[in-house]
C-alpha cells in the first residue's frame, strides 16, 4: 500500500501533483512519500509492540538523511554496513545504541569508529573478523558487543545476486562453527556475545525459508543455553519482498506473527532489519520523455533517467511499473524505455505495454525507493539526481541535484 494515486487522471504523491514537482525541481528526481514510510514502519512496530524488540532499518536500501531522520523519530534503530552509513545515521539524529553493524569486510578503522560511538552490536561474519574486533576493542579499552551471523544454508528462492544464506555465499558462519565460536568466548577478553543473527536473502516472496532459518537459530540458542551461554537477542535480518508488479508477498504482519509464533517459548529480544519493505514502495523515480524513436524492430521511449540513476532493471532484471504522470491516451504500444547512457544495458523497461508518450511527458517509475538512489552512480559523468520528500500538501528537496562542480570535486589537475 502506498500513496501514489491518480486524481482526475493526474498522478499524485499524497496531496502533491507529481507534475508540480517535475516542473519545480526538474527531472530526473526521486520522490518519497512520508505517509507511506510511516505506515510501513508502523506495520512492524504494531505487530511487535507487546514483545521486546528493535526494528533496525537497513540503511543501504535508502540512506537519505531525511528518510533516516523520519524513521529515527518513529523509533527505528538502524542496520549499517559501513562507517559511512554510521556517519549518516548519527548526522540524522539516530541513536547509536540502536545500531547494528553487518558486513563481511569491516576494517579496523570502521570497528574503532563504531566502538567509539558505542553501537548496540557488531554482526560478526568470520572468526578472523572476531579476532580483529577483539584486538581493536582491547586497544580502546572497550568491550565489543557481538552477534554471530549464522549462515543456515537455506535457499531463499530469490535472484542469485540477492541470495545470501546459502553455503556458497560469502556471508555468515556455518552453524557448527558458530556454536564452536560462542564456546571460545573466554579467548576473546574484549568481546561480549549478546546475540545471534542471520539474513538469508532479499525480495523473498515466501515465508518458509525465513521461518526455517528462525527455527535453526532457535536450536542454536537452546543449545547454547544448555552449555551455560545466554544471549540476549535474536536478529532475523530483513529480506521480505514487496510487490513490484503482480507478486503477492506476505505482509509484514503475517511474517512477524509467524516469527513470534516460532519464538513463543523463548524469552528473547527480537531484532529485525527490514529495508525494502519500508522504503521500496514509498518512492518513485520521476523522469521526462526526451524522444520517442521507432526502428524496424522496436519502439523506444528515451527518457532522462538512466541505469546510473536506477540500476535494478539491468542488474537484477527487476521489473518496475511505469505510470504516466498524466493519463491521456488509452491506446498502448509495446516499448523499451531506455536512458541516455551509452550501453545497451541502459534500460528501465523492456517490451512494456505503455500508453503513447510524447517528448516532454513525465513518467513515474514505481517502487524505486529501495536500492534506487543509494545504488546510483555518476557513470557517464551524470550528476546524481535530486531527492524530494512529500508530506501531505507540502514537499521539500531533501537532496539537491548534483552540479557539474560536484562531479569534479576532489580532482587535481
Ligand atoms: C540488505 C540487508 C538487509 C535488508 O534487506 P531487505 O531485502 O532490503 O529487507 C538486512 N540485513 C542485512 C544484513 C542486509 O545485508
Amino acid at each position: 500500500m502506498h500513496y501514489f494515486i491518480y486524481k482526475n487522471n493526474k498522478l499524485f504523491c499524497e496531496d502533491v501533483a507529481l507534475e508540480t514537482i517535475a516542473k519545480k525541481v526538474g527531472t530526473p528526481t526521486y520522490v518519497y512519500s512520508q505517509a507511506t514510510l510511516t505506515r510501513h514502519f508502523k506495520a512492524y512496530e504494531d505487530v511487535l509492540k507487546n514483545h521486546d524488540h528493535l526494528v533496525c532499518f537497513s540503511v543501504k536500501a535508502n540512506s537519505n538523511l531525511s528518510v533516516l531522520k523520519l524513521l529515527s523519530k518513529l523509533g527505528a534503530g538502524f542496520d549499517i554496513v559501513s562507517q559511512g552509513e554510521l556517519y549518516r545515521v548519527l548526522k540524522a539524529g539516530g541513536n547509536p545504541q540502536k545500531v547494528v553493524f553487518s558486513g563481511v569486510g569491516k576494517t579496523q578503522e570502521e570497528m574503532a569508529y563504531a566502538l567509539q560511538k558505542n553501537i548496540l552490536c557488531f554482526n560478526v561474519e568470520s572468526d578472523q573478523e572476531l579476532a580483529l574486533l577483539n584486538l581493536v576493542a582491547r586497544k580502546l579499552k572497550k568491550k565489543a558487543p557481538v552477534s554471530i551471523r549464522v549462515n543456515p544454508d537455506i535457499d531463499p528462492k530469490t535472484h542469485p545476486y540477492i541470495s545470501t544464506g546459502l553455503k556458497e555465499n560469502k556471508f555468515g558462519i556455518p552453524i557448527k562453527e558458530a556454536l564452536a565460536l560462542y564456546q571460545r568466548a573466554s579467548e576473546f577478553s574484549a568481546i561480549q556475545f549478546i546475540g545471534i543473527d542471520c539474513h538469508i536473502g532479499s525480495q523473498m516472496l515466501s515465508l518458509e525459508p525465513i521461518l526455517e532459518s528462525v527455527r535453526e537459530l532457535k536450536k542454536v540458542i537452546l543449545d547454547l543455553k544448555q552449555k551455560g551461554i545466554h544471549i540476549r537477542h535474536l536478529n532475523i535480518g530483513g529480506g521480505l519482498g514487496i510487490p513490484y508488479s503482480k507478486e503477492v508477498p506476505p505482509s509484514p504482519q503475517e511474517y512477524l506473527k509467524d516469527v513470534l509464533q516460532e519464538l513463543k517459548d523463548l524469552k528473547i529480544k527480537l531484532l529485525c532489519e527490514p529495508g525494502r519493505t519500508i522504503v521500496g514502495n514509498a518512492g518513485i523515480l520521476l523522469t521526462k520523455v526526451l524522444y520517442t524513436k521507432k526502428t524496424t524492430s522496436k519502439n523506444f521511449i528515451i527518457v532522462d533517467a538512466a541505469m546510473n540513476d536506477l540500476i535494478r532493471p539491468t542488474l537484477y532484471d527487476a521489473h518496475h511499473e511505469i505510470w504516466p504522470v498524466e493519463k491521456r491516451s488509452l491506446a498502448s504500444i509495446s516499448v523499451d524505455v531506455v536512458g541516455p547512457i551509452c550501453e545497451s544495458g541502459d534500460f528501465l523497461a523492456k517490451e512494456r505495454e505503455l500508453p503513447h508518450s510524447h517528448a516532454g511527458d513525465f513518467l513515474a517509475i514505481l517502487s524505486a525507493g529501495a536500492y534506487g538512489f543509494s545504488m546510483s552512480s555518476n557513470y557517464n559523468s551524470r550528476p546524481r539526481v535530486a531527492e524530494v520528500l512529500v508530506n501531505g500538501k507540502s514537499f521539500k528537496v531533501c537532496r539537491k541535484r548534483e552540479t557539474l562542480n560536484d562531479l569534479i570535486r576532489g580532482e587535481n589537475l
